[in-house]
């Protein structure tokens, strides 16, 4: 039997320990397995999970997994009994079609955080003795990171019953945010970031407008977070958030996180793709002009990550201070943790412009 991942891009190392293990519960010598999918956004670990769901339940004989049988077919239209997905982090565009077709086998918040009642839920699936039709079931946990103390706890108390021909795999892209006592019952599976040569291969055939050099380098080489930036016309919407930075300009960084084209004219491109996602992504890019204004200082110019906004970067660094840039970057950091207790998106423009007027991070912070 031959063991094929034809949805997995590099990530040789995730290949042959997925192989490894297909063939372990294929032949049914594990009975639970709990693993956690690790590495950088949008390098495939979710399509690498419902390929390795697959190939473990693919009624083919020759090739694994097939993509034919019904098993597979099901499986990786997110159609299959023994499948439960968990999304916490709800890209309502990405998923529209998919949950039309999955209810009611899917547990999905379309708010930020996953409740504990949809963990219940899988809980209570789990006590079936067996599979529906399948050699295993799977459980799978989108984004895991964005599930709630409560929530990951609750999943803590799931994971310590042993649930016959089970496999729970937790897909993460922020290990910080994990509990560590989730974290240290997991067998990892590191995905790396998307080497350039896969990269390259992946978008050849897509005329994207776009200096792929330079989109490999502000989306560190991930495949998702690229073709999300060039759908909704993200690249542009960088400059104008820059200019609305360094001139304080909080309407403009209101329009823009209310949509990424927010700050384009009439007739221009419309966005194709409008996610939650795309606040984050610009705070990530936040982060991003603090280091570049760092070593822009430093006179380390070659080394800017954003080096299509090399020049207005320069000008920026000329008028604001090594401290300020340092708030800037503390105020990066405390962000996540700041709106995963569910402050308006509205106060983002405010933080972010804070260190810019010579505000510290605790001015901006104290009232949280
Ligand atoms: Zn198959």
């Amino acid at each position: 039997m031959k063991i094929e991942f034809k949805g997995i891009y590099g990530q040789q190392g995730v290949i042959e320990f997925l192989t490894t293990y297909v063939h372990l519960l294929r032949e049914e010598k594990v009975d639970s397995l709990f693993l956690e999918f690790v590495g950088p956004e949008g390098v495939g670990k979710l399509t690498s999970a419902l390929e390795f769901a697959a190939a473990v339940n693919c009624e083919g004989e020759e090739t694994v997994p097939c993509e034919v049988c019904p098993h597979c077919v099901q499986m990786l239209h997110l159609q299959h009994p023994d499948l439960m997905l968990l999304l916490p982090d709800m890209d309502a565009d990405k998923w529209d079609g998919m949950l039309k077709r999955l209810e009611p086998r899917l547990f999905y918040s379309p708010i930020k955080q996953i409740k504990i009642d949809e963990i219940r839920s899988v809980e209570k699936e789990l006590w079936r003795e067996r599979p529906y039709s399948g050699r295993y079931r799977f459980v799978i946990v989108a984004n895991g990171e964005n599930l709630n103390q409560y929530a990951q706890n609750a999943f803590l108390k799931t994971l310590e019953e042993p649930y016959p021909r089970t496999v729970v795999i937790f897909i993460v892209s922020k290990p910080e945010r994990i509990l560590p006592t989730i974290h240290s019952r997991a067998r990892k599976v590191r995905f790396n970031a998307v080497s350039f040569k896969d990269f390259q291969q992946y978008f050849e055939t897509l005329d994207l407008r776009v200096s792929l050099p330079l989109l490999y380098r502000i989306t560190f080489g991930s495949i998702g977070k690229a073709k999300r930036y060039v759908y909704s016309d993200f690249i542009r919407a960088r400059s104008i958030f820059l200019k609305a930075l360094r001139e304080v300009d909080i309407q403009k960084l209101l329009e823009l996180f209310k949509s990424p084209s927010g700050g384009l004219s009439e007739g221009q491109k419309k966005p194709r793709v409008k996610s939650e996602k795309y606040i984050e992504d610009f705070i990530d890019f936040y982060g991003t002009i603090g280091r570049d204004l760092l070593y822009t200082k430093s006179y380390l110019q070659e080394f800017i990550i954003n080096s299509d906004l090399k020049d207005e970067i320069g000008e920026f660094a000329k008028s604001i201070s090594e401290d300020r840039i340092i708030e800037m970057l503390k105020i990066y950091r405390e962000l996540p943790f700041w709106l995963r207790a569910n402050v308006d998106d509205s106060v983002i423009p405010y933080a972010l412009i804070a260190p810019i007027v010579g505000r510290t991070y605790q001015d901006v912070f104290r009232n949280y």
